[in-house]
């Protein structure tokens, strides 16, 4: 199969990709079914690699991204099962990689990177000590909130994966601290409350140059999901295309019309590749794998901006 690339390129030098494709393999048409972005157990996701992939092809997802956070340990299974189908779907190795812009974490999708790349894999592991410093961090002003044993508890819902704030949340919101985990972050994680551990992580030009090495797209993930006010989301998405970018996600599991118009309205604008991507984490009641994701006409999507080296 072959990803159709006939629209018009938005601007900006390819160069990194030279000599970083093997061949195309996937067929992307208007109805091809994509969800770029998804978590697994290997971060804050709570299906298993297989389970994910088992329900991604009950939704009809025929082009998935698993992207869990700071790290690509689920990708060996999910590629394993995903062989093991009579109709495996088109699996698309990917990560979301923490950054920091101004004071915000600002997250980065990298998409069809080479899981294997041993830069990629050293950066990964600095990531992991980062998550690990800022999770015992959040744990120790938890604790100094009344509030003992989270770092524990959070470790515990993880297992083997690195802590996320989603881990935190889940056990806030378990031991009934809050209703659920969008609470624990209004009440405990967010920006400036007591769990929150002003950041730590890398610049967003470092993390896309470590994509970029390792054959990846750089993906601006949720835009609207940073609470910057519009002028602040235009300088985002600048800065974040000077800084090497590739493209942002325009189509999301839970928007508004006008949001996912103003996204296309800003990929364009800066001449990034448009994305499409649900951040699953968990069956829930407003969110699911591939649902949702409409995607409007008149942008350039992502797989149209190099060609891919997925295979089935
Ligand atoms: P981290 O990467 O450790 O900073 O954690 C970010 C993760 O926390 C996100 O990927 C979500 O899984 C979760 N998260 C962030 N904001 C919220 C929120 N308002 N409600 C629920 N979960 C959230
Ligand atoms: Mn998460
Ligand atoms: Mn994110
Ligand atoms: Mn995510």
């Amino acid at each position: 199969m072959q990803i159709s690339a006939n629209l018009p390129s938005p601007s900006g030098d390819k160069s990194h990709f030279a000599n970083k494709t093997k061949y195309n393999s996937a067929m992307i048409t208007e109805n091809t079914l994509a969800d770029l972005h998804s978590h697994t157990t290997a971060s804050d996701g709570q299906l298993t690699p297989s389970l994910l992939l088992e329900r991604a092809l009950e939704k009809g997802v025929e082009l998935l991204a698993i992207t869990d956070h700071d790290t690509v340990a689920g990708l060996d299974e999910a590629h394993a099962f995903n062989a093991g189908q009579s109709a495996p779907l088109t699996l698309v190795d990917g990560v979301e990689i923490s950054t920091r812009w101004h004071a915000y974490d600002i997250h980065i999708v990298a998409l069809d990177i080479d899981r294997h790349d041993e830069n990629l894999l050293v950066f990964l592991e600095r990531q992991r000590e980062l998550r690990e410093e800022r999770a015992r961090e959040i744990g120790a002003r938890l604790e100094k909130a009344g509030i003992p044993g989270a770092y524990e508890g959070a470790r515990a819902l993880a297992g083997d994966a690195a802590l996320s704030r989603g881990h935190y949340a889940r056990f806030l919101a378990e031991q009934g601290h809050a209703p659920d985990s969008a609470s624990v972050f209004k009440k405990f994680l967010g920006r400036g409350k007591t769990g929150y551990v002003p950041n730590n992580w890398g610049e967003m030009a470092t993390a896309i140059e470590v994509i970029h090495n390792a054959g990846g797209v750089a993906v601006l993930a949720h835009p609207s999901g940073y609470q910057l006010s519009a002028k602040w989301l235009k300088r985002l998405v600048r800065e974040f295309k000077v800084a090497g970018g590739d493209a942002m996600e325009v189509v999301l599991g839970q928007q508004t019309t006008d949001d996912r118009n103003n996204l296309g309205a800003l990929a364009t604008l800066n001449g990034l590749y448009a994305s499409v991507g649900s951040d699953f984490h968990f069956p829930g009641r407003w969110l699911e794998l591939g649902k949702n994701l409409y995607r409007p006409q008149g942008l350039n999507w992502v797989w149209q901006c190099k060609q891919w080296t997925i295979t089935k």
